[in-house]
């Protein structure tokens, strides 16, 4: 038994990604279109009929189509004049079109048809096996390049969608970067991003000589907050105590967490006196201090020790923070609740 045409021919994409073909017959006589879609008929293909070159001109401008079979005897316009304005069109300037005739069959039609853009030129009576093998062809090259747009508009979609992800990574990178310089507790840079920033100005005022300064506080018997009121509590006093430095400070100066209960400021183009100065504004300010959770209420004091790259002349910015801390053990040594400058005798 014969195996079905329609199923030798039939597209292998078809099943695979259930895509019609479209292809438009044209012929002034309607008995020839039904014959010629009696031949194609098949389930991948659409097959759309026009009785005229206009009809099929306006036909090419709705649907996209994988083939034209054009007759070329038609009174008002030939398919010639369809062809040659169909090759005019952009968007229909690449349909495939197959010329069908029964009467002109002399070269100098044969080379109209070709010169007007025809991929074949078939006489009737059409032998529907090679007919068949022909569109299965086009049917094709149309399914593969539909395949190959849809695969490239699903591509772009990716590529779009990536940008999306990698500017969310960007801005979580951004985030992640930001948290990693604060202190959680604070808000405050931490110490590790001081390192950062000290060593950095640290080369830069070495440079331009210009001067720069660090204070070191650290917060009074701290652990009697923490043993008569509870960690919680120690946290509040904390955190007041950051915010009362930040009110102190000018815009381009930076304070950071530098330990448990220490905090560091580095003064940018600031000489000794000045750093001095502030020290002590902000020990007064923090011990003016309330520091109230709705249940407990103190106040505290803080020690303070000051350095300056100028004054102290420091061989790197670990020295200069090491000079700041000598000048707290004294502070602290000294009774605390006092600023001292590195390098000057108790007295002073
Ligand atoms: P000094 O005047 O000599 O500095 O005495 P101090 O009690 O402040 O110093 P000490 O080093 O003995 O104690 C510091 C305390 O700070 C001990 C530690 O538990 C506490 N501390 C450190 N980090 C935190 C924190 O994040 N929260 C709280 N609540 N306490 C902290
Ligand atoms: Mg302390
Ligand atoms: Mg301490």
């Amino acid at each position: 038994m014969p195996v079905p045409l329609s199923r030798v021919f039939r597209s292998k994409y078809y099943y695979e990604e259930n895509m019609k073909a479209n292809i438009l017959l044209v012929d002034d006589r309607k008995e020839n279109l039904l014959a010629l879609e009696k031949i194609l008929k098949r389930p991948d293909l659409e097959i759309k009929k026009a009785c005229s070159g206009n009809e099929a001109l306006s036909l090419v401008l709705d649907f996209d189509f994988a083939l034209i079979l054009l007759d070329v005897q038609m009174p008002d316009m030939d398919g010639f004049e369809t062809a040659e304005l169909m090759r005019g069109d952009e968007k229909t300037k690449h349909i495939p079109i197959i010329f069908v005739t029964a009467i002109s069959k002399e070269p100098r039609y044969i080379f109209r048809g070709y010169e007007s853009g025809a991929v074949d030129y078939l006489f009737k009576p059409l032998d529907p096996v090679i007919l068949q093998s022909k569109i299965n062809v086009f049917v094709d090259l149309y399914t593969q390049r539909r395949l190959l747009l849809d695969t490239m508009q699903k591509l772009s979609a990716t590529i779009d969608e990536l940008k999306i992800s990698q500017k969310i990574i960007e801005e979580k990178n951004t985030l992640l970067k930001e948290a990693s310089m604060r202190d959680e507790l604070t808000g405050l840079y931490n110490r590790r991003y001081m390192s950062e920033i000290l060593e950095n100005e640290f080369s830069r005022s070495s440079r331009y000589q210009t001067d720069l300064s660090c204070i070191l506080f650290d917060i009074d018997f701290f652990k009697n907050i923490n043993d008569t009121f509870g960690h919680a509590f120690g946290d509040v006093v904390l955190r007041g105590i950051s915010t009362c430095l930040q009110q102190n400070i000018r815009k381009s100066d930076i304070s950071f967490r530098y330990g448990g209960e220490e905090f560091l400021i580095i003064l940018f183009n600031t000489g000794i006196e000045g750093a001095r100065t502030l020290a002590e504004k902000i020990r007064i300010s923090c011990e003016s201090t309330i520091h109230n959770d709705g249940i407990n209420s103190t106040t505290i004091t803080i020690s303070a020790g000051v350095a300056s790259v100028k004054h102290h002349h420091p061989s790197d910015s670990t020295e200069l923070t090491v000079f700041a801390d000598k000048a707290l053990y004294r502070a602290k040594a000294e009774g605390r609740n006092r600023v001292r400058v590195f390098g000057e005798n108790p007295s002073g």
